[in-house]
């Protein structure tokens, strides 16, 4: 970039009354007790007025999730005015199961399905071995679901993207071809694993557009909530930790306070320079925790949106936002 250029950044919402040229999606993962459901609604309580383009909910590994990732999108769709994305894996499951998964989806009034292999019962790292009658892969599924959307008026397919390739993958030029049948099986938008080089996007997005594939690659922002559970997990998917982020949380085990000031201060660094070099969507994997998403959401122009608020009585469960206000999305507590 031009030393001298301003940056685009400073300009993502050039007025109160603009409207804000970024678009965001939320991922959240399904709650497995009580007080993890209370912290899931809590986070989608503050960032639902941000008015994100979707929201995702993954499903566990192994299809562990399958009623709890099912009940979640449920509620939200019930509940909220935000759009879900269901996650759904081939794992584990004939097709006809998964077919099924698919029709009950499109039943509750779901349009939108992020297609992904998953991961083998024993986790990343053994080696993958489709179920006999099942999907073989993500391209698979992405024509099963488009298969199965043509019931119910069409439904909308997301799939993985790799900038430092799948773990599984012998080249990047593997992986990318496996991209390119995604898309030719349907996919319109692929979300990048996370990564925290920049430039791993820019090179990927570089071999992708030259391979062909035009849909959108929305880069996933991981907020670095707890960076040794962030090392040990990008570890297992085959993401890099650079030198430079190990070195920004050093000896700061006891200090929460600080970690949070630097894990904002690296995701704003992260996503604002991708705003310079021309990014304007961003996924953002929450882990069910909205500060810091929401934060980043602010410096990038989000601001609440009253049509995401239409309850703001207490007593209906409205929970605090950032600025201690209270107010509540839709329904939430009924
Ligand atoms: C945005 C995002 C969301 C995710 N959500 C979930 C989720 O909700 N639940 C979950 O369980 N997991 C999730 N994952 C993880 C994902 O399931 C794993 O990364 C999985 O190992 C690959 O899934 P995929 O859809 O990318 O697979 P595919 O696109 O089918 O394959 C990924 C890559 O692996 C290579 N590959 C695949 N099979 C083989 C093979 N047999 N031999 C050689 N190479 C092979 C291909 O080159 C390909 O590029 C998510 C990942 C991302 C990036």
């Amino acid at each position: 970039m031009d030393a001298g250029a301003p940056r685009a950044s400073r300009f993502v919402r050039a007025s109160a009354d603009a409207p804000c040229a970024i678009r965001v999606s939320f991922e959240f993962f399904p709650p497995k007790t009580a007080e993890m459901e209370q912290a899931l609604w809590e986070a989608i309580a503050r960032l639902a007025p941000l008015s994100p383009n979707f929201v995702s909910v993954t499903y566990g590994a192994g299809g562990s999730t399958r009623e709890r990732t099912h009940a979640t999108v449920e509620r939200i769709l019930a509940e909220t005015m935000l759009t879900p994305a269901a996650h759904l894996t081939c794992v584990a499951a004939a097709r006809a199961e998964i077919d099924a998964v698919i029709a009950a989806y499109a039943q509750a009034g779901v349009r939108h399905i992020v297609a992904l292999r998953g991961d083998p019962p024993g986790g990343a790292g053994e080696r993958y071995t489709p179920h006999p009658g099942g999907y073989r892969n993500a391209a698979d599924l992405v024509a099963g679901i488009k298969r199965c959307g043509e019931q119910c008026g069409g439904l909308e397919v997301s799939v993985a993207a790799y900038p430092e390739k799948h773990p599984d993958s012998p080249s990047i030029a593997a992986d990318i071809d496996m991209l390119k049948a995604k898309v030719d099986a349907g996919a319109r938008r692929a979300i990048t694993q996370f990564f925290f080089d920049n430039n791993l996007y820019f090179r990927y997005l570089d071999r992708v557009r030259a391979r062909g594939i035009d849909i959108p690659i929305v880069p996933g922002i991981l907020p670095v909530q707890n960076f040794k559970a962030t090392r040990n997990f990008a570890a297992r998917c085959g993401a890099s930790v650079p030198a430079w982020l190990a070195e920004r949380f050093e000896h700061l085990d006891d200090d929460a306070a600080t970690r949070k000031l630097i894990a904002a201060a690296v995701a704003a660094e992260q996503v604002l320079d991708l705003v310079d070099r021309g990014v304007r969507d961003f996924h953002f994997y929450t882990m069910n925790r909205a500060d810091l998403v929401y934060a980043i959401c602010h410096l990038l122009g989000l601001r609440p949106h009253q049509d995401q608020i239409s309850v703001r009585d207490e007593a209906l469960g409205a929970l605090p936002l950032p600025g201690g206000e209270r107010v509540g999305v839709r329904g939430l507590g009924r």
